[in-house]
């Protein structure tokens, strides 16, 4: 396929080698809610705590040399992988999550008033709705939502019509983890800064399958996941314009983000070190940084070309499949495939799947939003990744006629 050869990329990932039963081969779709991880994510985190293993930026000898090395050498990875320009703006947290619920408290609670709008679309992810619900709560701001189409897009028209000089923030994803809609992002922060608002983008399932470029795209604020990413979970990446960090207040107190405390009181650490209280996820950082010094050894452009010919076939497939219904049509989608089945509770469907080898996600996908504008409680959802082939998307189509006979 295009120059990408899957199964030498495939025999990296010492998970695809597992049976999910006896003699039923892993058919693994369920990347966007965590990516498998190759051998060189493995061993870098084995790494750390055989050889490597001590706390960061604290202490003289070796051991924490080496690992404050290769842990702010994780930073620049992430720097340039991003495309941003310095690596004071490349924040590690948590997760997406994380550095969102960073940006709501101390960038929202600093900024936000009475009568602030905050807006948001339809289809996030609840890590990026309810942070906002919280701040606005906290400081009288009000949540506006752009709808999506019942293609489960969000059109610039609704996005625009929603902006006015009130809003001062906006917050949308890049991928709609649901739905796979692609959105435009380019386009939604440049109306954004129109009215002076600042724009934050979930890069959860963004960085994944897309080039991202910060600067390019000019976004205040990116946030994504280590585990989507072939990473580790428990670490992820708040990226930041350095004059708004540099603004922002301190999220959480502790280790590391001071430079002086005293009972009368302290001061503040630089940047990034401000917003990162307490020993750090270490071993996941550099795990992160494996991630994408493995990705930038593959073509991603052969990558993004083998996801796209998978998605392809895969909505083909399944379109001809009777009773199955598509559930997220956009112009530009990427990497997920949502589904409906007449009659069968998703559920159903997915223990039967699981029973086959088959993985995949069924429920609400943590965007009950989305649910509630199509009527559902929940789909049924195969998501894709780098190492899938067009022999597991066979397997979930042969996967859905046994479902589809076992209700008769
Ligand atoms: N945003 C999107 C679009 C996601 O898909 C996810 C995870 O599924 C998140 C945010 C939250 O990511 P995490 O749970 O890793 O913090």
């Amino acid at each position: 396929m295009s120059g990408f050869d899957v199964e030498a990329v495939r025999a990296q990932f010492p998970a695809l080698a597992q049976e999910a039963h006896p003699g039923k081969p892993l058919v693994y779709l369920d990347s966007a809610a965590t990516a498998l991880k190759p051998r060189a994510v493995i061993d870098a985190v084995t790494s750390v705590y055989a050889q490597d293993c001590a706390n960061v930026h604290r202490a003289v000898h070796v051991l924490s040399q080496r690992a404050t090395a290769r842990f702010e050498g994780a930073r620049d990875r992430v720097m340039r992988w991003l495309g941003a320009a310095e690596r004071e703006e490349i924040v590690f947290t948590r997760g997406a999550t994380e550095a969102i619920n960073l940006v709501a408290a101390s960038w929202g609670g600093a900024n936000l008033q009475p009568g602030d709008e905050i807006l948001i679309t339809e289809l996030e992810h609840h890590s990026n709705i309810v942070p906002w619900q919280l701040v606005a709560a906290r400081t009288g701001a009000k949540v506006v939502v752009a709808p999506i189409t019942d293609e489960g897009e969000v059109t610039l028209e609704a996005f625009t019509a929603r902006l006015s000089e009130r809003t001062k923030l906006v917050a949308f994803a890049h991928v709609s983890n649901s739905l796979g809609t692609v959105l435009p992002v380019a386009t939604m922060i440049r109306r954004a800064h129109e009215v002076g608002a600042v724009a934050l983008v979930d890069g959860a399932q963004g960085v994944v399958h897309a080039r991202v470029d910060v600067r390019a795209l000019d976004a205040d604020f990116y946030v994504f996941s280590g585990h989507k990413l072939y990473g580790p979970s428990g670490i992820g990446v708040l990226y930041g314009k350095r004059a708004l960090l540099e603004a922002m207040p301190p999220w959480q107190g502790g280790g590391d983000m001071i430079d002086r405390v005293t009972f009368e009181g302290s001061t503040w650490n630089d940047l990034p070190y401000k917003f990162e209280a307490g020993t750090p996820a270490i071993a996941q950082a550099i795990g992160l940084g494996a991630a994408i010094e493995w990705l930038e050894g593959l073509d991603l452009d052969a990558v993004l070309a083998h996801e796209a010919e998978l998605l392809a076939y895969g909505t083909e497939r399944l379109s001809a499949l009777p009773g199955l219904t598509l559930v997220g049509r956009a112009r530009k989608k990427s990497s997920v495939l949502a589904f409906l089945l007449e009659g069968i509770h998703p559920t159903d469907a997915g223990t039967i799947l699981d029973a086959e080898g088959v993985a995949i996600r069924t429920g609400h996908h943590c965007t009950q939003p989305v649910m509630d504008h199509f009527g559902v409680t929940g789909t049924a959802r195969a998501s894709l990744a780098l190492y899938n082939t067009k022999a597991d998307l066979d397997a979930l189509v042969r996967g859905l006629e046994k479902v589809r006979s076992f209700f008769g």
